[in-house]
């Protein structure tokens, strides 16, 4: 249903849709309003997706640099734990050795050492 409006400057009838009136082109009000508020929601959404954009531009980015960090964390601790391991073998190798010769020491002199001094 079609609601008609009278021109406040002209007095003419014209649809309520119609933003001016069609013979004298004066605004009317609430049509013009709803135009504006359209516009406005428009402008809002359109911000809003270009802000949707940026966040989302932004967490891939900032995932991007977890994920590096993460990866350069990994490589590190790798290469501490493989260090630390490599060296402890290497000590363990070490004192197996030694543990082999102290042991070769005292089966050498384990008679004479070994005596009823306690
Ligand atoms: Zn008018």
């Amino acid at each position: 249903m079609e609601k008609l409006i009278v021109c406040a400057s002209c007095g003419a009838e014209y649809d309520s849709e119609l933003v001016r009136c069609p013979y004298c082109g004066t605004a009317y009000a609430p049509a013009e309003e709803k135009e504006y508020m359209q516009q406005l929601d428009e402008t809002r959404k359109e911000l809003e997706a270009h802000k949707e954009d940026g966040i989302k531009s932004m967490k891939k980015g900032l995932g991007r640099v977890i994920l590096l960090t993460v990866l350069a964390v990994a490589v590190i601790v790798l290469l501490i734990v493989g260090g630390l391991w490599l060296s402890k073998s290497g000590e363990n190798d070490r004192d197996a050795k030694k543990k082999e010769e102290f042991l070769n020491h005292l089966g050498v002199t384990t008679q004479a050492e070994e005596g009823p001094e306690r």
